[in-house]
């Protein structure tokens, strides 16, 4: 009996090891034709499924093997709510555009699995205790992105952009650049953005400050606007 009771015991710890993180779909507009859209284009199933991969893929390309580097995370969830825009993260809570999804033209099921990889980065990342530049916060989400090979077609190519900091697909591509000088870059920024921000962490990361090595990205394209 003691026996069975251990067993019983051991499962349950095996269950919650394997399933630490908690994921729930819920469609709040069912009744528009966005959220229908969502419920015969993508489903609840499959963006769970997205849900999940994407923390394991984050958890890789941050190298977070050890659960001790990672956030305290229990439950993810997503809402597909009668909005404008796409989405967004709020307290690991993902919110996503019903009405983006039925008006999406195109391989809509794609483009939502890295829409969701981009919002779940948001979920997992460090941000310098708020102290991070916004678009270094939307430029790592997008980095993800693309390196799970869901950059979409309209992104800016490899050179483009401003400034460093741009964000979204400008500042991915610039630290996909940065990763490609130092394997593992985004990484460890992303470990140090645990205890605040400073530009130094290009020094230190890299041996230049953040200016230089964004002026060196651009001349390596020719210095495409
Ligand atoms: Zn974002």
């Amino acid at each position: 009996m003691i026996k069975h009771a251990i067993c019983f015991l051991v499962f349950l710890y095996a269950l919650h090891a394997t399933h630490a993180v908690d994921y729930s779909v819920t469609n709040n507009a069912i009744t528009t034709s966005g959220g229908v859209a969502f419920r015969d284009k993508i489903g609840a199933d499959y963006a769970k499924r997205t849900l999940e991969s994407a923390t394991q893929f984050i958890w890789s390309v941050f190298k977070q093997s050890n659960p001790a580097d990672r956030k305290n995370v229990q439950k993810v969830s997503l809402f597909v709510d009668d909005m404008d825009g796409v989405a967004y993260t709020s307290n690991d809570q993902i919110h996503l555009s019903a009405r983006y999804v039925g008006s999406y033209q195109g391989d809509v099921k794609t483009e939502i699995s890295g829409v969701l990889y981009h919002e779940m980065v948001h979920v997992w990342q460090w941000n310098g205790n708020g102290g991070a530049p916004g678009g270094l916060i939307e430029g790592i989400a997008d980095y993800v992105r693309l390196k799970a090979n869901y950059a979409p077609s309209h992104w800016v190519k490899p050179g483009q952009g401003q400034k460093w900091d741009q964000g979204y697909d400008v500042t991915a591509r610039f630290l996909d650049y940065c990763d490609s000088l130092k394997s593992g870059f985004v990484a460890q920024l992303n470990k140090l953005l645990r205890s605040g921000y400073s530009d130094q962490y290009f020094v230190q990361l890299l041996g230049k400050p953040v200016n230089q090595l964004w002026t060196d990205y651009k001349a390596k394209y020719g210095n495409i606007a």
